[in-house]
């Protein structure tokens, strides 16, 4: 294995990390509730447990329907 294999791999592993982060950890916050679109505090995605319920909810779901 030479350097430029070793830094292929080492992409491929970056890329794979960032893959996992988004996934265990959902979209990035835009300032807004995901599900119901309210104003949220800087760094959050949903106004209460509620909504980041039922959002998760709906994700699951419409994980789902892509599959099928
Ligand atoms: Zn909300």
């Amino acid at each position: 294995m030479d350097v430029s294999d070793t830094a292929t791999l080492r992409e491929e592993q970056e890329r794979e990390r960032a893959l996992h982060r988004t996934r265990a950890e959902g979209p990035r916050p835009t300032g807004l509730c995901l599900f119901c679109g309210l104003v949220v505090t800087h760094g959050r995605r949903w106004c209460d447990a509620e909504c980041r319920d039922e959002w998760q909810a709906w994700s699951d779901h419409a994980r789902q329907d892509r599959k099928a």
